[in-house]
């Protein structure tokens, strides 16, 4: 267990279905901390001030907020708190500079990415008006105005917090080391193996191989605290699971371009998901899974197992 006094609050995620997001309260001594907050509504806020309330610990005496990644459920309801509360925030100095400097420019690249790697423009436009980039625009607007203090690999915070930046499942993910144990973000969950996508073309970024890399350097930290789902006791035995996942998946985006060459896109329809096949899934999975499908293919591509062909401004993929 951890050496320090913290409390899980589970904050919840109204209309997704890992249902809630954890926000871990820590005592410092001379303040409180809050790692990640949760998603900016009316269910999340009164989820998180009613967990500070049980807690004893009035919104005034949070003095610092450790967020993971940028992704709307662990961030947005920042807002709200910082209202009520002087805090430092702290978030991966690769994530304020791959996404909260130039918000619109990462949005726009996302999509046309997504449309050279032959996602229809229907899924395209329906996309565009659920993602939670789009969706929590407001918060993110209003967020990305407060004052973040950047985070470094490596570099030792207040309240006995130590920085690793694991980037995969986004640039600049942040895992927060205690003695003991970590908070592990999206970075390593329980249940559900981390959606590990693909943005847009930065010239030798292999988004899946960073995620291997940071996976492995995540060993032997103790417990493993998740941002969604219960703690992770055996946090190495659940890493190598995942690795594992990774390599199996590997192989059968390798065994699929043996009918390419082909889309990312249409890779992605012929994936077997743990959630069901790809035209029964929602949107919102779609775009995740064509990402992963995606990552996927970078990768083998990096390790020399696949290449890739732009054509008319598609991109399509083949063995190597
Ligand atoms: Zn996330
Ligand atoms: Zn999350």
């Amino acid at each position: 267990m951890l050496e320090f006094t913290y409390r899980r609050i589970k904050v919840p995620l109204p209309g997704m279905e890992l249902g809630h997001v954890n926000a871990y309260l820590l005592d410092c001594g001379d303040g409180y901390a809050l790692v990640d907050v949760g998603l900016a509504t009316y269910d999340a806020a009164v989820g998180l001030l009613k967990g500070l309330r049980e807690a004893g610990v009035p919104p005034s005496r949070i003095t610092r907020v450790f967020v993971t990644h940028y992704h709307a459920d662990h961030i947005t309801l920042l807002q709200l708190l910082s209202q009520l509360t002087s805090a430092d925030y702290y978030i991966g100095e690769a994530e304020l500079k791959a996404v909260g400097s130039n918000f619109d420019e990462f949005l726009a690249n996302l999509f046309s990415e997504f449309a050279r790697q032959g996602a229809p423009t229907a899924l395209l436009e329906e996309a565009k008006r659920v993602a939670p980039m789009v969706r929590f625009r407001k918060a993110f607007e209003d967020i990305w105005q407060l004052e973040w203090k950047g985070v470094r690999d490596g570099e030792q915070l207040p309240c006995g917090l130590k920085a690793m930046w694991t980037p995969g499942h986004t640039p600049g993910h942040i895992v927060y080391v205690a003695k003991g144990g970590a908070f592990t973000g999206d970075h390593v969950l329980p249940k559900i193996t981390p959606n590990i996508s693909y943005w847009y073309k930065i010239e030798g970024y292999d988004p899946l191989g960073e995620y291997l890399k940071s996976l492995a350097k995540t060993k032997g930290l103790g417990v493993g605290y998740p941002a969604h789902g219960d703690a992770m006791f055996d946090l190495d035995a659940r890493i190598d699971e995942i690795l594992r996942h990774h390599e199996e998946r590997l192989a059968e985006v390798e065994a699929i371009l043996a009918d390419g060459p082909m889309t990312a896109y249409e890779v992605a329809r012929r994936i077997k998901w743990d959630v069901g096949p790809f035209d029964q899934l929602d949107v919102y999975n779609k775009f995740f899974a064509i990402g992963e499908a995606l990552s996927h293919l970078v990768h083998l591509e990096f390790r020399g197992r696949a290449r890739s062909m732009e054509h008319n401004g598609i991109v399509y993929w083949s063995r190597a």
